[in-house]
């Protein structure tokens, strides 16, 4: 008999997450990204812990156990999320609320799901000085591999105003309307 195992929670949970944001080439859409892995996450449908296995895999490897190190992992808080900033390089990334479910497994830090889907943006963290920005309250701008000035000093992502009057002049309504595109495309909020 197969085993079948019991998730730890069944209901939809919150957590905080960074996203990176890349451009398709072809088409110029903004698509989110995970910040370890190269994994884009489709607008309107659920991103899913290991889903490019090879569909016999599935199953074995989609929940996230206990001494593994598979899921998707989500902060419990802001304040998580943010401690975290100098560990992994979060530059020019936006840090929102995530959705998670299926199965959880809970850690110090916050959580490791099976399932997920964006929530809202509400954090930039600027590619080049890292200040944290509120997206709804400041302006920025989106720095893009168009604009890398040199190949030792090129960056993209998240750019705060001073940086970006510094090193990019973008528009400053062009960050907020692309990334307002890319928010209702995926149906989510910016707080
Ligand atoms: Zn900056």
């Amino acid at each position: 008999m197969k085993e079948i195992k019991a998730p730890d929670y069944c209901t939809t949970l919150v957590g905080w997450r960074f996203w990176k944001i890349r451009q398709n080439p072809q088409d110029g859409i903004l698509w989110l990204r995970s910040i370890v892995r190269p994994d884009l996450w489709p607008p309107g449908a659920r991103f899913e812990a290991h889903g490019r296995s090879a569909p016999g895999l599935y199953e074995q490897n989609i929940s996230p156990e206990i001494h593994s190190q598979s899921g998707i992992y989500a902060f419990k808080s802001v304040h998580d999320a943010l401690e975290n900033l100098d560990r992994v390089c979060y530059r020019g990334t936006f840090l929102g609320k995530v959705n998670i479910w299926g199965i959880i497994q809970r850690h110090h830090f916050g959580y490791r799901a099976q399932f997920a889907y964006p929530l809202a943006l509400c954090l930039g963290i600027c590619c080049i000085c890292k200040k944290i920005v509120s997206l709804r309250a400041e302006p920025f701008a989106i720095g893009w591999a168009a604009y890398h000035f040199s190949d030792d000093f090129s960056v993209s992502g998240f750019v705060c105003e001073g940086c970006n009057e510094k090193y990019y002049s973008l528009e400053a309504e062009t960050g907020y309307r692309e990334l307002s595109a890319l928010a209702e495309r995926y149906g989510i909020t910016i707080e």
